[in-house]
């Protein structure tokens, strides 16, 4: 994969964790093959010639650097190994989960510990720009192309001046350091220096502004002149509505004081009949 190195091979350089061990063993087979410096499986072991105990080869080594030169189980010294190479077929059928578990699911014999790694679908690769440090698993290829195209640490040209830099860097570079880049302050825009004085220049930048402002004007004063219509028209519609409201109002208060007038007339009537009435009763019982 482009843009891609692996990461290195994990090498169990102080013994595999126990936990990583997936065939069922005999406890005496797990003591003989623990390493009794870091506990763990030993890995590219050596034994003591007297003894026979096994450690991995960095443990001892460090223990021998560090410590004294001995065996750190017999105390034989100066440490001598039996380099015994029949150990190695014990071990190559021990089964063991690959060390990019839980990702990889694959089980590996102990000999296969490295080889397999090379193959592994989980191993994982770093984008190669520098300063970036991204990884991903060998499975994850979309993730990678996308961080491919979109890694700030990649190399680019400057459009201007042709200089290699980081993305990351761009605009930093553009804004302070960058002697072709030129930005117009009237209109902003971006270009070369030798563009802005060979072509756009200040003068010509104002000229064309200019221009547009009295494109933008007309546009303006079209707009307000159809917006004083439309209101004149509005301002017609309410007026006219006043007028109709006012008229309704006068003729219901006109209706109202005819009623008023032919209510006081019915009461004034009654009240006559009543008087008339009252006379006859009068003038029946006189009679
Ligand atoms: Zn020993
Ligand atoms: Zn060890
Ligand atoms: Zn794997
Ligand atoms: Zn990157
Ligand atoms: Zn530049
Ligand atoms: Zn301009």
């Amino acid at each position: 994969m482009e843009n891609y190195v692996a990461n290195e091979i994990i090498e169990p350089k102080n013994g595999i964790p126990f936990n990583m061990i997936q065939s069922k063993l005999n406890f005496g087979f797990i003591e003989s093959m623990t390493c009794p410096i870091c506990l763990n499986l030993v890995w590219n072991f050596v034994d003591c010639a007297k003894c026979g105990s096994l450690f991995c080869k960095y443990c001892i080594n460090k223990s021998i650097s560090e410590k004294r030169d001995a065996c750190p189980m017999c105390e034989l010294s100066p440490f001598k190994s039996s380099d015994n190479k029949t150990l190695i077929k014990l071990f190559s059928n021990v089964i063991l989960k690959c060390p990019n578990s839980p990702y990889c699911k694959q089980l590996i014999s102990y000999s296969e510990y490295l080889t397999h790694q090379e193959q592994c679908q989980f191993r994982k690769y770093h984008c190669i720009n520098d300063g970036c440090g991204c990884s991903f698993h060998l499975n994850k290829t979309q993730a990678m192309k996308n961080h491919a195209k979109n890694c700030q640490y990649k190399l680019i040209k400057c459009k201007y001046c042709d200089k290699e830099l980081k993305k990351i860097d761009y605009s930093k570079h553009i804004n302070n350091e960058c002697d072709k880049f030129k930005q117009c302050k009237i209109c902003l825009k971006k270009m070369t220096k030798l563009e802005y004085e060979t072509n756009h220049t200040e003068m010509n930048c104002l000229k064309y502004q200019l221009e547009l402002y009295k494109k933008e004007r007309k546009e303006y004063d079209k707009k307000i002149m159809k917006l004083q219509i439309s209101f004149k028209e509005e301002n017609d519609k309410i007026k006219k509505e006043n007028a109709d409201l006012t008229e309704k109002y006068q003729s219901l208060l006109n209706d109202n004081e005819q009623l008023k007038k032919d209510m006081m007339i019915s009461v004034g009537d009654f009240q006559k009949l009543q008087k008339e009435l009252l006379l006859c009763k009068k003038r029946n019982r006189d009679n």
